[in-house]
C-alpha cells in the first residue's frame, strides 16, 4: 500500500505513521527526519536546509524531491510505504507522480488552536525518532525516552514562534494538496480532533 499522510504540523502524522509501519511492515518516509539528519550529518543538503527549516519555510522543492525518489528507489519501498511530511506543495505532487502511484491520501484535519499546543508540547528522541508529547503521551520517565533510554529533546523549530510560522506555510503552500488530492479521488478526511485511538481506528477502516 502506498500512502501519503496529510495534514498541519502537530496533526500527528508522524505518531500515526509510526502505528501503521508496525501494523503494515511497510517503511515511513518522513521528509523531515530525513532533512534533520542531513542537518545533523552536516551534508551539503543539510547545510543548505538548515536555514529555511529553522525560519519554519519550506526546502527548497527539487532538493526534497530528490531525496525522496532516492528513497523510493530502496528494495524496502517494493511493497508500499508511508509518506509522512512529503508533499508539502503542489509541486511535490506533481513531481512524485512521474516516479511512483499513490492508492490513497488520509488528511489529518485538526483545528488550528490546538495545533501550537500539540507541537511545543512535543518532546522527540533524537537517537530513535520516538516521539512523545509532555501531556497527551508522556514517556514513562519524564524526558527519557520509552524505547531507547535516550534523553529527549524540543525539536529546533517546535518552538511556539516557528511553529506559528510553519502553521502559515501549510496554509498557503500545503492546504491546496487537499484539494489536488480530492479532485483525484484519492482523499479521506480523518477528524483528528480526537483521541489517539479513535484516530487510528478510523485510518485503518479508510485503508481498509
Ligand atoms: P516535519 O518534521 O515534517 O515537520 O518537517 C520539518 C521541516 O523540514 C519543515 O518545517 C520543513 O522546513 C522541512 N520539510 C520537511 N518536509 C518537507 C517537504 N516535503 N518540502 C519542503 N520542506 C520540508
Amino acid at each position: 500500500m502506498k500512502i501519503i499522510l496529510l495534514g498541519a504540523p502537530g496533526a500527528g502524522k508522524g505518531t500515526n505513521a509510526k502505528k501503521l509501519v508496525e501494523k503494515y511492515n511497510i517503511p515511513q518516509i518522513s521528509t523531515g527526519d530525513l532533512l534533520r539528519k542531513a542537518v545533523k550529518d552536516r551534508t551539503k543538503l543539510g547545510i543548505e536546509a538548515e536555514s529555511y527549516m529553522t525560519a519554519g519555510k519550506l526546502v527548497p522543492d527539487d532538493l526534497v524531491i530528490n531525496l525522496v525518489r532516492e528513497r523510493l528507489n530502496k528494495p524496502d519501498c517494493k511493497n508500499g510505504f508511508i509518506l509522512d511530511g512529503f508533499p508539502r506543495t503542489t509541486t511535490q505532487a506533481e513531481k512524485l507522480e512521474d516516479f511512483t502511484t499513490i492508492d490513497i491520501v488520509i488528511n489529518l484535519d485538526v483545528d488550528t488552536q490546538a495545533l501550537v499546543r500539540r507541537s511545543v508540547g512535543r518532546r522527540s528522541c533524537p537517537n530513535c525518532g520516538s516521539v512523545f508529547h509532555v501531556e497527551f503521551n508522556p514517556p514513562k520517565k519524564e524526558g527519557i525516552c520509552d524505547n531507547c533510554g535516550t534523553k529527549l529533546i524540543l525539536r529546533k523549530d517546535d518552538t511556539a514562534e516557528t511553529v506559528k510560522a510553519r502553521i502559515e506555510t501549510y496554509k498557503e503552500k500545503t492546504a491546496p494538496l487537499i484539494e489536488y488530492y480530492n479532485e483525484k479521488k484519492l482523499l479521506r478526511n480523518i477528524d483528528a480532533n480526537r483521541s489517539f485511538d479513535e484516530i487510528f481506528n478510523d485510518i485503518i477502516t479508510a485503508l481498509s
